[in-house]
């Protein structure tokens, strides 16, 4: 029910314990509640980890970077847009991302980071990318921006939108994707790009265009 604030004191409670050898866990939670309550505005949207959706182990270990994400990156899959809103196929989706990405782009795991359907389900993509959004300290590596891979975190977005806006629910569970990730790593809420800043390609489409709107609503959101 209220899983997501204990989960993360524990993982608060378990990064400051790794700068404070001696101090027990349990005094580490209740003397870091106090601070926690004014330093958390946004609070964790319901992400599914890997196992939840079924992914396929790596092929190889996934690396982690031992420094903070200075961006978020926004992609479109250009997958069809498909009118199925469900959780499962939010599931399904992610599992045919990672099998195009490892099985076509022959990659380790799923190349972004998390992934939004078009219902506004969000998964995580490449292993251990929820695990360090938590902890807010490293990142994994990933493969969805050449030149930014080691410090931008990249969300899929199911559909392409060249024509056609994204439904709602994904948008606003990218709102709150993107607010929370801010959060997390101090990422300044301007610090938010579409793919084809980068590179060339026409990815994410029309939600290029809506990258204001998106930098206003989340810094709103962050308060
Ligand atoms: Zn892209």
């Amino acid at each position: 029910m209220s899983a997501p604030v204990p989960r993360r004191a524990v993982l608060r409670g378990a990064v400051l314990l790794g700068a404070a050898a001696g101090v027990t866990a349990l005094g580490q939670l209740t003397g870091d509640r106090g601070a926690r309550a004014v330093a958390t505005r946004v609070d964790q949207p319901t992400i599914a980890n890997c196992a939840t959706w079924g992914a396929r182990p790596p092929s190889s270990a996934v690396t982690v970077v031992q420094n903070r994400p200075n961006k978020i990156i926004i992609h479109h899959t250009a997958f069809p847009n498909s009118t199925d809103y469900s959780l499962a196929h939010a599931y399904q989706n992610s599992r045919d991302i990672q099998d195009l990405h490892m099985d076509t782009n022959g990659w380790l795991d799923s190349g972004q980071h998390f992934t939004n359907s078009r219902g506004g389900y969000l998964t995580e993509g490449r292993h251990g990318s929820l695990y360090a959004l938590l902890h807010g300290q490293t990142m994994v590596q990933g493969a969805h921006c050449v030149g930014q891979n080691s410090q931008a975190i990249g969300i899929e977005n199911e559909g392409i939108y060249l024509d056609v806006q994204p439904p709602q629910a994904l948008w606003d569970s990218l709102v709150l994707f993107c607010a929370f990730t801010c959060q997390q790593y101090a990422i300044p809420a301007t610090e938010i790009y579409g793919h084809k800043d980068f590179n060339n390609t026409q990815c994410p489409g029309l939600l290029h265009d809506r990258l204001p709107e998106l930098r206003s609503a989340v810094a709103a959101r962050l308060g």
